[in-house]
């Protein structure tokens, strides 16, 4: 029988169930986000997600199975993310996918959401070879990490505070607009001048593949406590600025990871990498110093349970069983294998 593979995705603010099919590729792929749930708040409220991911997870699940004619039985396995993220919400999907496993005979498979947005890439027409770089930058976390093959992977340097996403969304917050901030900052910041306000490039300077976000956005709050009225134009000037120094510092470590490691192959996933600014920002250097950029495809690229059904699959080729328990876990370093 043909392997279909059902995905599960409920860390955060999406709930996210698509399907894996080891022929056809992705061949049902829903997102619903809870973003304007949260939006007054200007962040994710933890228990409202859990809340909302046990209103949308099975109707949502039924949806996708009914839309795309696809019976139970064709469901070879269900993967679901059991972390990192917030764990009420990871639970959710946990207990759901495990409930239905069990119901339905078939295996379930807990994924790393991390892994998840590094294998997305592998979904595209060029998918990178072994072994590369993946920079991971989402709302949670900001990470460097060699990929030398299937499921080994060495953490080269991570962010000591604020992960990217969460500056970008904080900056954005601080600037009135809405949440999740970093498309309003790439907006924003492509009307001003990223010269006017100069903020530091954090960890540049010492030797190192570790990041910290967090000295950054005092450095803005600064600069908007200084201005008596934040008038469109500096609210422009600040967002070019802020959005400069990042994804100078980005590169910076991106460039600095190929060198020691001598790679030549960069993978570059998690919901920042939606900026085009930052991709430009590379593709230059990547001309420059000859290596090559590979991206999950754009609609894979923030979460969605489509990059948990396909590392679903991959990990049930190469072997992975789990038994009943619910186990989650917020906090996951993606170097260590087990759940
Ligand atoms: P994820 O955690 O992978 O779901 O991605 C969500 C994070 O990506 C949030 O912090 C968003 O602000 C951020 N994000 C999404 N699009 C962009 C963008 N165009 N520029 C910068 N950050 C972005
Ligand atoms: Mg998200």
């Amino acid at each position: 029988m043909v392997m279909k593979i059902l995905g599960v995705e409920t860390s955060c603010d999406e709930t996210g169930i698509a399907i894996y099919c080891e022929e056809e590729g992705i061949i049902a792929n829903r997102v619903y986000s809870q973003i304007r749930l949260h939006q007054k708040y200007g962040g994710v409220i933890p228990e409202l997600a859990s809340r909302d991911h046990i209103r949308k997870t099975l109707p949502l699940i039924q949806e996708v199975l009914e839309e795309n004619a696809i019976k139970r039985n064709e469901i070879s396995a269900i993967a679901y993310t059991a972390g990192p993220g917030l764990v009420g919400a990871l639970l959710v999907g946990a207990s759901v996918a495990k409930s239905l496993a069990l119901a339905w005979g078939i295996p379930s498979l807990g994924i790393h959401h991390m892994e998840g947005h590094l294998l997305a890439t592998l979904l595209t027409k060029d998918p990178p070879a072994y072994p590369f770089i993946a920079l991971l930058i989402s709302g949670g976390h900001t990470q460097l990490i060699a990929c030398y093959r299937n499921h080994r992977y060495q953490l080269l340097g991570e962010s000591q505070d604020d992960a990217a996403g969460e500056a970008f969304d904080k900056v954005a917050k601080m600037l009135g607009l809405a949440y999740p901030g970093g498309p309003e900052i790439e907006k924003l910041a492509k009307k001003g001048d990223s010269e006017r306000f100069y903020f530091p490039r954090p960890m540049t300077r010492k030797p190192g593949l570790d990041f910290s976000f967090s000295g950054l956005k005092t450095a803005v709050m600064n600069e908007v406590k200084s201005l008596e009225k934040i008038r469109p134009q500096d609210a422009e000037d600040l967002a070019a600025g802020f959005q400069k120094a990042a994804l100078d510092t980005i590169k910076i470590k991106c460039e600095r990871a190929l060198d020691y490691t001598g790679l030549k192959r960069l993978v570059i996933a998690g919901g920042v990498s939606a900026n085009m600014a930052l991709r430009e920002n590379l593709e230059r250097t990547a001309l420059e110093k000859e290596f090559k950029i590979y991206y999950p495809p754009l609609d894979l690229c923030t979460d969605n349970g489509a990059m948990i059904a396909f590392a679903g699959y991959q990990r049930l080729k190469s072997g992975q069983k789990e038994d009943l328990t619910i186990k989650v876990k917020a906090r996951w370093p993606l170097a260590d294998e087990s759940i």
